[in-house]
Formats: C-alpha cells, structure tokens, sequence
C-alpha cells in the first residue's frame, strides 16, 4: 500500500488530510518506516513537547 499518511504535529494525530481535521494546522507528512522514523519523531516530540509546555 502507498497511502500517503500525515501526521498533524500540534495534536499529534495522523490524516490523510493536509490540514489537520481537529485543529486545522498543516500537516507533515510521514516517511516509511526505513530510516528510524522513531528517531526523527522523537526529534519532533521533543521540539513541540517545549513549545506547547
Ligand atoms: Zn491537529
């Protein structure tokens, strides 16, 4: 399958929409599974956990 899922990084939910259906923001899209998205998403997490603390 190639569905393409995003990700909304302000309520953490995942889409297939751009914009994000609980709380409009853009959303980022995910990357498959190859390259330790883990990582990258605890990147973010971390980024966004200061933001909205
Ligand atoms: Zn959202």
């Amino acid at each position: 399958m190639r569905s393409k899922i995003l990700r909304c990084p302000a309520c953490d939910s995942y889409t297939l929409k751009e914009i994000c259906p609980n709380c409009g923001t853009a959303t980022r899209g995910t990357r498959p599974a190859r390259f330790s998205p883990e990582d990258r998403y605890g990147k973010y997490r971390r980024a966004l956990a200061q933001e909205t603390s």
